[in-house]
């Protein structure tokens, strides 16, 4: 068979290619196996021809197009006879019979056998562009050569390879230059079907609430979990911020909490940036001698964005200067409000050392959720989101999930984030082996291939096809977007070459364990200035290898090493190609030295100010000197060594710089106001009397000044 080359000249084509042939628009139409191949009538129409024939004429295939949809559309035949049996090639119930007829019929019509004219009109396709698109697809669909696609990338000042994918509106420039329709689709549908598969209908029952501590550091919020929990987290910890999630249930007589265990802030919102809602109540704790803090202030708008009411614990009330007044006075300015005093918020005051009001906390807390009337779906399969990920030395990855409704069980298929497994272990929270787990359960996942991330979802499809099939898309999803991210900063780092002072920071993360790696991203992506935009290529866990520095590198990028190292490969290739590597182990250096850096870049601003105004009276000639002005100083001072501007009638005629400033015969440095002096302009020899000299200076203001 033979296909069209862009100039419409017959190109031989794979034996292996099915044959195709073209609806209306020009687009061509996959034909069924069976069928002979097409080729083109003098108008462009198409013409089936025998399966003998030597040249057929054909178009590589592009997407989507229906054979049914394209045999409805099909132009006026050209050949009537041809044309109008091509009217029902794809009609099933045609059958063998009138296929064979219609190979009958063009057999018959010898001399139409080897002609070929080219399409009288230009073909212009619709170009489906997905939200990415890779330069190779791109190219198939409008039926050219992907050098093609990169020689206009180039022209466009974007480099790409074949494989690399473009974003959608890079794509539909290419696609408007070659003179086709893009048709821009947006990526949804998928996850919607994930869904749907999901079992509905099913009854509602009541759940135990997920509640989320939050509050100002060293406010205690890691000793009240501690506290509740009667382990020992604080003791792990650095620098006084908890940096791994973990999520634990709490089992009192009238009901069960499910504790989730985050880093500050940023955990909540980056799960929530991420479309996870897993949290009912925050218990927002404010230390009763400290008062409201900046994070605790956070913490409410976190709380209010996300629709979560709060239980606040006012906490140490043990210390001798705790004045828990003062607490819910400064809160309710804060718009929280005591229910005491006529507001809707429950406080309690504890003592996360002593222990102190725990027990009444938590009961609070499962008052606050009976009003919330919260309820999941108990039966069927389960849903749920990944708190937390790692990589287990003997188990392989672990995906600590919250289970939110349904029953996840032992062997069930599951699809979390874009990778899919049987689940083979399920572990509770003191690392028991649970069979089932209901909603409000967290649970950690044994069985997946790969580390998840926290946020992904989690759903339970028994069809194991379907759910690797999902998985692909996903995944190849996730690749074309992440491949034209790396384009972007790609671009973005060549564009920097001649800028001295980028504005961009691009940093890299890697984490010992993925919520510290988010926490860590969303925190300083949230540093950007309207200067300095902070720019995380890319945030992971595990050690830095090679493939991290060359990332790095490709993208200027600076690496972050939280609680991990490079390995010495990694290291010495960061050497060879001047990648930076800074290891932390606590978020607020991190987020100090970023804020350093940031600062460090922001260009200082120049700004200008007038330090005096002079008034020219007079202009004299003097011997040796040239043009000398007599001037009144109006206000300020004229200094010698400062720029100035003569202005007349408050129009600037000159800019330049004083040659000389005297008073009577001798040389002054600065002549204040309501002071006689001669001025002599540099190069300027023009000032008539009643011109104004104004002298300034060049004021730079470092940024945060
Ligand atoms: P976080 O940063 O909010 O997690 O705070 P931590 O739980 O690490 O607590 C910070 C410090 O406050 C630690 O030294 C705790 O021992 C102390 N602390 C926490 N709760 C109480 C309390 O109720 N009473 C007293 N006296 N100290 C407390």
């Amino acid at each position: 068979p033979v296909r069209l080359s862009e100039a419409g000249s017959p190109v031989r084509s794979s034996e292996a290619e099915p044959p195709v042939r073209l609806s209306e628009a020009g687009s061509p139409v996959r034909s069924s196996e069976a069928e002979p191949p097409v080729r083109l009538s003098e108008a462009g129409s198409p013409v089936r021809s025998s399966e003998a024939e030597p040249s057929t004429i054909r178009q590589v295939e592009t997407e989507e197009t229906s054979p049914a949809d394209s045999a409805a559309d099909r132009p006026a035949p050209v050949e009537p006879a041809v044309a109008r049996e091509e009217l029902h090639v794809s009609s099933e119930k045609t059958g063998r019979r009138r296929k064979r007829k219609r190979i009958k019929s063009i057999a018959a019509q010898p001399d139409r056998k080897h002609t070929f004219q080219k399409p009288s009109t230009p073909i212009v396709r619709e170009v489906k562009l997905s939200e990415t698109i890779t330069v190779s697809e791109l190219a198939k669909r409008m039926s050219i050569k992907a050098s093609e696609v990169i020689r206009m990338l180039m022209n466009l000042g974007t480099m790409a390879t074949i494989n690399q994918a473009i974003d959608q509106s890079t794509a539909s420039v290419i696609v408007e230059e070659m003179g086709h329709k893009p048709i821009l689709v947006k990526d949804v549908g998928l996850e919607e079907e994930i869904v749907n598969i999901q079992q509905t209908g099913q009854e509602m029952q009541s759940r135990p609430p997920v509640a989320t501590i939050m509050g100002h550091v060293d406010h205690g919020k890691t000793t009240l979990l501690d506290r509740v929990r009667n382990s020992a987290v604080a003791d792990k910890e650095e620098g006084g911020i908890t940096q791994h999630i973990g999520a634990y249930r709490v089992y009192l007589d009238s009901g069960c909490i499910t504790f989730l265990d985050t880093p500050g802030h940023e955990a909540f919102t980056s799960m929530r940036a991420r479309g996870a809602k897993v949290t009912d109540i925050v218990v927002l704790v404010v230390a009763a001698d400290d008062g409201v803090m900046p994070q605790t202030q956070e913490a409410i708008q976190h709380a209010k964005a996300a629709d979560v009411p709060l239980v606040v614990a006012v906490n140490k009330i043990d210390k001798t200067d705790a004045d828990p007044a003062r607490v819910r006075q400064e809160l309710s300015q804060e718009g929280v409000v005591p229910e005491a005093w006529g507001g809707e918020t429950i406080f309690v005051d504890v003592s996360a050392k002593t222990g102190e009001g725990i027990d009444k906390l938590l009961e609070s807390i499962l008052l606050q959720s009976e009003l919330l009337e919260l309820k999941a779906v108990t039966e069927g399969s389960a849903t749920g989101t990944v708190i937390e990920a790692y990589l287990d030395r003997n188990r392989g990855p672990v995906a600590s999930t919250l289970v939110q409704s349904g029953k996840l069980k032992v062997g069930d298929f599951l699809l979390a984030g874009n990778e899919c497994g049987r689940v083979r272990t399920l572990l509770d929270e003191n690392g028991k082996e649970v069979q089932v787990a209901g909603p409000s359960t967290p649970v950690a996942v044994v069985g997946l291939p790969s580390v998840s991330a926290a946020g992904d979802n989690v759903t339970v499809i028994q069809d194991e096809r379907k759910a690797r099939e999902f998985a692909e898309q996903l995944r190849s999803r996730a690749r074309e977007a992440d491949l034209a991210r790396r384009t972007r900063s790609l671009d973005h780092a060549f564009a920097q070459i001649n800028d001295e002072s980028p504005s961009e920071i691009h940093v890299m993360i890697k984490a010992d364990v993925q919520g510290s790696a988010e926490a860590l991203a969303a925190a300083l992506q949230k540093l950007s200035s309207d200067k300095v935009k902070v720019n995380v290529v890319s945030h992971g866990f595990g050690g830095i290898n090679e493939s991290d520095v060359q990332l790095a590198k490709a993208s200027s990028a600076l690496v972050i090493g939280f609680n991990v190292r490079a390995d010495n490969a990694a290291r010495r290739m960061a050497d060879e190609n001047e990648v930076t590597i800074r290891y932390y182990s606590v978020i607020y250096e991190v987020i100090e030295d970023a804020e350093k850096m940031i600062k460090g870049m922001e260009k200082p601003e120049v700004r200008e100010q007038i330090v005096g105004v002079a008034e020219v009276r007079q202009v004299f000639d003097v011997p040796k000197f040239g043009k000398i002005a007599g001037c009144l100083v109006m206000s300020g001072a004229v200094r010698r060594n400062l720029p100035i501007r003569v202005l007349r009638d408050n129009v600037v005629v000159y800019e330049g710089e004083l040659e000389s400033l005297r008073r009577f015969k001798d040389d002054v440095d600065e002549v204040k106001s309501g002071i006689e002096c001669g001025i002599g302009v540099k190069n300027y020899k023009n000032v008539t009397s009643g011109d104004r000299i104004e002298v300034y200076e060049r004021v730079t203001e470092q940024p945060g000044s």
